[in-house]
């Protein structure tokens, strides 16, 4: 191995190419390849215009590169003493497989970095105005995912009884069983309740309700992955003429799109 030979980790922030860190782009300045996953937004690789890009990507349903095969590729390019950035979606340590990627780097004795990315549940609450935390009406912040590796249902009640805000990644194909959960524990039904789809993107939406309606809403309005949903008071302090104003835009779109066909 050279002595340049390193891997980064790298988090490309929640999809606005501007919700990226100076020192990201520093790392993909001196990469020599970038393995990246498909929830990042391709016009961040503009700034490493010099590297190979190799996609692996890992979509929930879809055909993925397997996490082992990605580890040893990680271990392999840095042996060969290249200078690798892994850049993945949002922060690489939540709900990234940072973690396991990591060890394999460490196991392997290859030198490596972690650089920190905007996580999309925070930035997805921040760019509907809704404070992930507010005195006013609770005391945390629950990061959970809505999809467990084992099927094993969610602690429901250990969520209900947290009185965080619940911000739940992967839980779209869940939805209805989330709703259910959380009101058979004895949250309430009228708990507020958001659901971001591709959060700080040009193409954001959001669909805003009840817990109980949730599944009904966002179906209504077609919400699908990538998106969060947001449990919990604070929703009510979303700033819903902005998503008023991008109903407005999209049913614009879909009127000319209507009228090019
Ligand atoms: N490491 C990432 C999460 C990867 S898990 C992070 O810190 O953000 C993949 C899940 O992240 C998706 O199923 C979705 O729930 C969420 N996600 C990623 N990007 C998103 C976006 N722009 N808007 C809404 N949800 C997003």
């Amino acid at each position: 191995m050279t002595s340049a030979a390193k891997v980064y980790l790298v988090g490309a922030g929640p999809g606005d190419p501007d919700l990226i860190t100076l020192k990201a782009i520093k790392a993909l300045q001196q990469a020599e390849v970038v393995l990246v996953d498909d929830l990042v937004n391709p016009a961040l690789l503009a700034h490493c215009p010099q590297a190979r890009i190799v996609p692996v990507g890992k979509r929930g349903g879809c055909k993925s590169t397997p996490q082992h095969f990605i580890n040893r590729m990680l271990v392999a390019l840095a042996e060969q003493g290249q200078v690798v950035v892994r850049l993945k979606g949002g922060d690489p340590f939540v709900f990234g497989r940072g973690g396991e990627e990591m060890l394999a780097l460490r196991a392997a004795n290859i030198p490596y970095e972690i650089i920190p990315g905007m996580t999309s549940g925070l930035s997805a609450c921040a760019s509907m105005e809704v404070p992930a935390t507010h005195r006013s009406y609770n005391h945390g912040v629950t990061l959970i995912t809505g999809h467990t590796q084992d099927g094993e249902p969610l602690p429901w009640r250990a969520l209900v009884e947290s009185h965080t805000t619940l911000v739940i990644y992967m839980g779209m194909q869940h939805l209805p069983d989330i709703s259910r959960g959380l009101i058979a524990a004895g949250m309430s039904p009228d708990m507020p309740c958001m659901v971001v789809e591709n959060g700080t993107r040009d193409n954001q939406r959001a669909a805003i309700s009840s817990l109980q309606a949730m599944p009904y809403q966002a179906h209504q309005q077609g919400l699908k992955s990538p998106a969060i949903i947001v449990v919990g008071e604070v929703v009510k302090l979303a700033r819903t003429s902005q998503q008023e104003q991008d109903w407005q835009q999209n049913l614009q779109r879909w009127a000319s799109l209507a009228d090019a066909a």
